[in-house]
């Protein structure tokens, strides 16, 4: 379970899928072998990773409702170390067949214990709700990881989020530690991200990431082809935060050999200074086509 992750945060659309594509697929850059679980019926992490949503016979569903062997879910990807239980729609009826299960808030814990041997990590992509799925996810891991997107409402319903946090290790799985925030989608010319990011650094301290995610229209357009945007254009200031926040989720939750590791080639790593390159970057809006102004030249 220490290497389980839930991507959690009941908000829709604040970078949760696009966390958990871009980051496992760092990890798996990095050589770990990274399995996605996606538990959303949008199947956004599924197609994320260039695999067909419809032409999958076992998936999330399978594993969770009929308690089916991992195995037969399990898809490798085209992405050397990474592997995927996908989703589709399908996946929106699993609630109401768990809640007639026989300890319906572990079956994911259950079924996890059968594979989790064979992965260094486990993400989760949870849907943006506080169901049973999301339930399930909490509680077959170690850590919940929480995308915030900076923005006016990104504390909204934060309360809610941490309460569900807190009751789920409370009385099911006190395990659960708060593995760290990831801010999103920031745009940091602007002063609102700037107060947002203080804030949030302010509320969870050291566990928010360094990394801080910029608003990058590749991170967005990436999923229309299949391709993780870390692989579809490595080099746009989206994919370089992902690449640091990857690092600095090795740091913090890797062996002490990975550590080592990582500080042996720390003048290419150090976060902060790829956060002042995305700063400097950020001066230069990224798909900007810069025509000089069209001059009245004296004809
Ligand atoms: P849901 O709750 O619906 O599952 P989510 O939390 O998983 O959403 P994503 O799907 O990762 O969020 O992101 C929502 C939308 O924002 C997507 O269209 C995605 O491509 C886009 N997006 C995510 N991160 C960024 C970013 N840093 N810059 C620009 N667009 C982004
Ligand atoms: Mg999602």
């Amino acid at each position: 379970m220490r290497k389980t992750f839930s991507f959690f945060n009941q908000k829709g659309g604040v970078g949760k899928t696009t966390s958990v594509v871009n980051l496992a697929t760092i990890m798996a850059g990095l050589g770990k072998k990274v399995l996605i679980i996606d538990l959303d019926s949008q199947g956004n992490a599924t197609s994320g990773v260039g695999i067909d949503k419809n032409e999958n016979e076992s998936t999330a569903y399978q594993l969770l409702v009929e308690n089916s062997d991992p195995n037969t879910s399990i898809k490798k990807t085209a992405i050397e170390n990474l592997w995927i239980i996908p989703a589709n729609a399908h996946l929106a009826g699993a609630e109401m067949h768990l809640i007639g299960q026989d300890k319906r808030e572990f079956v994911l814990r259950e079924q996890l214990k059968k594979i989790s041997d064979d992965y260094d990590y486990i993400f989760l992509d949870c849907p943006p709700s506080l169901g049973l799925t999301s339930i399930n996810a909490l509680t077959a891991s170690g850590y919940i990881i929480i995308p915030l997107q900076c923005e006016y409402y990104a504390l909204e319903g934060l309360g809610q989020l941490l309460n569900t946090y807190q009751l789920v290790k409370k009385n099911l799985s006190a395990e659960l530690e708060l593995g760290g925030v990831i801010l999103t989608m920031a745009d940091v010319r602007t002063n609102l991200t700037q107060q947002v990011i203080e804030e949030v650094r302010n509320y969870f301290k050291e566990k928010t990431f360094q990394s801080v995610i910029p608003r990058s229209v590749k991170l967005s357009e990436a999923p229309s082809f299949g391709k993780p945007a870390v692989l579809y254009d490595p080099h746009n200031r989206g994919s370089l935060a992902y690449a640091a926040l990857g690092k600095e989720f090795l740091m913090r939750f890797g062996s002490d050999d990975d550590r080592r590791e990582l500080a042996a080639k720390a003048k290419e790593v150090v976060a902060p200074a790829v956060a002042e390159e995305i700063q400097a970057e950020e001066l230069a809006p990224e798909n900007e086509t810069s025509q000089p102004a069209p001059t009245n030249a004296n004809t």
